[in-house]
């Protein structure tokens, strides 16, 4: 029986037949196999996308994530060399205790080197090390109707600009090479301080992130009146001396899909009460393992079946800076009038770093990113709603995370769109590439 595969969020169900690859050998070969059966196909990497990105149009996807070797290490200079289906996660096993870090990883360590790549993920501490891009020395792009070719700056630079944020569109990843960097120490030192409104986030945030590599908050998402905007922003850094472990605590795991979601606005909104006041009100500085400082949703293992049968959309913006402020608070207001609240609310930072990568989401400004059940009112009410906010702000929405954004949206958000249409290998296509361009 074919091994079924669905995005992170489950909605939309599309569940992708795998057609898996184990050698990169048989790659082009199992990929022309999928092509010639059923017109086109998507590489798929661990599924850790939310929405319909990983999703092939066909429903028939090449799976990676059995690529799964390390080629080589170089541990004087934290080079890496591994098959695109190496998750992060893999790479610090290895890495930690040598003294090397990921230089950019996202909330989750279970996204393979290819899916990094794919969506050009970004992490806590954007404003002084842009996106993973910036880590890639160099990668392997097979493409349907070409032999397969090493792409980096140098080296074949255009594939290399279009298929960092290229959603899995230019071809299918085979290799990647990253660059690491040196940690003394495998825990962080975090600091955390409570803000009761968002102009308090804005100062805290101008006066210590540039102090902190790391930095991210959350915020009461439905919070109304004077306590509207509060929160708590975590700032964090590598500690300079230490042990070099990786956690060895096994996570919790959601054993079963309800057939409905568990999260419902009263238990957020209790949650959200509780969390805030248990929250420092002065600054508390303390000493963590890395895991829960950068994965602390890994602590439980498919912890998106809570949202049961129907799934959940995660909705991401990034504002521009100029009138981030102004745009989130009316982001807020209207989530809070909505009542359909979200645990994870999350707000992050990104700085000017540019990538290399024609798609990439990132840009200066502030991120806003929660998570809703699915429902009608969802999909026909608030996310349209919230997306005419972030429109008007010239903002735009994560495509990694997104099951909803118009295709006018998408178009006018991220206009370099046309050149990677342009270089889209013929036979790849993703439900949400024909979503927002056809
Ligand atoms: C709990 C959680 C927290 C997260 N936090 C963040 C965050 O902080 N920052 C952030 O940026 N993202 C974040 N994400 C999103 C996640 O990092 C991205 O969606 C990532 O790209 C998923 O990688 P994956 O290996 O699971 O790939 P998939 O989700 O399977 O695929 C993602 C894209 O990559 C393409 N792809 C996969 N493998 C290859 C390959 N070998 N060659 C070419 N294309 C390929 C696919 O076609 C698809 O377009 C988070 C996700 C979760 C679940």
């Amino acid at each position: 029986m074919k091994l079924l595969l669905n995005s992170w969020g489950r909605y939309p169900a599309e569940p992708q037949a795998a057609h898996p690859c184990a050698w990169r050998n048989d790659l082009d070969e199992q990929w022309r196999r999928v092509t010639i059966a059923h017109g086109s196909t998507l590489p798929f990497g661990n599924g850790r996308s939310y929405g319909d990105s990983c999703l092939a149009g066909s429903d028939h996807v090449v799976h990676v994530r059995p690529l799964n070797r390390f080629i080589e290490a170089n541990w004087q200079t934290g080079e890496v060399c591994a098959e695109a289906g190496v998750t992060l996660g893999e790479v610090l096993q290895l890495a930690v205790p040598r003294g090397w870090f990921l230089q950019v990883t996202p909330g989750t360590r279970h996204v393979t080197l290819g899916g990094a790549v794919a969506n050009d993920v970004h992490g806590k501490n954007h404003h002084c090390r842009g996106t993973f891009a910036h880590s890639v020395l160099r990668f392997g792009l097979h493409r349907s109707e070409q032999p397969a070719m090493v792409c980096s700056p140098t080296e074949n630079p255009q594939w290399f600009a279009a298929t960092i944020g290229g959603l899995g569109l230019t071809g299918i990843i085979s290799w990647v090479s990253i660059r690491l960097r040196r940690i003394q120490s495998s825990r962080i030192e975090t600091t955390r301080v409570r803000f009761g409104r968002l102009s308090e986030f804005f100062a805290l945030s101008a006066e210590l992130d540039s102090l902190h590599e790391y930095s991210v908050a959350w915020i009461d998402c439905l919070a109304t009146g004077p306590a509207s905007g509060r929160g708590v922003i975590t700032f964090g850094a590598h500690c300079e001396s230490g042990p070099l472990e990786v956690p060895t605590a096994r996570a919790m795991h959601m054993p079963v899909r309800p057939p409905v979601s568990l999260v419902n606005p009263l238990m957020v909104s209790v949650f959200n009460r509780c969390y805030w006041h248990m929250q420092p009100t002065s600054r508390k500085t303390q000493t963590i393992a890395y895991s829960p400082f950068f994965y602390p949703l890994d602590g439980i293992e498919r912890w998106n079946r809570i949202y049961g049968r129907k799934g959940f959309q995660q909705f991401q913006c990034v504002l521009p800076q100029a009138v981030a402020e102004d745009a989130l608070a009316e982001l807020l207001n209207v989530i809070a009038r909505s009542g359909m609240g979200s645990f994870l609310a999350v707000l992050k930072r990104c700085g000017d770093i540019a990538s290399p990568g024609l798609l990439s989401f990132p840009m200066p400004g502030t991120s806003l990113a929660l998570d809703f059940p699915q429902n009608r009112a969802l999909s026909t009410t608030l996310l349209p709603h919230l997306d005419a906010i972030v429109h008007e702000a010239d903002g735009r929405l994560y495509p990694a995370k997104d099951a909803h954004m118009s295709a006018s949206f998408f178009q006018r958000a991220y206009p370099a769109w046309e050149q990677l249409e342009a270089m889209r290998d013929p036979a790849l296509m993703s439900r949400f590439w024909r979503r927002v361009t056809q």
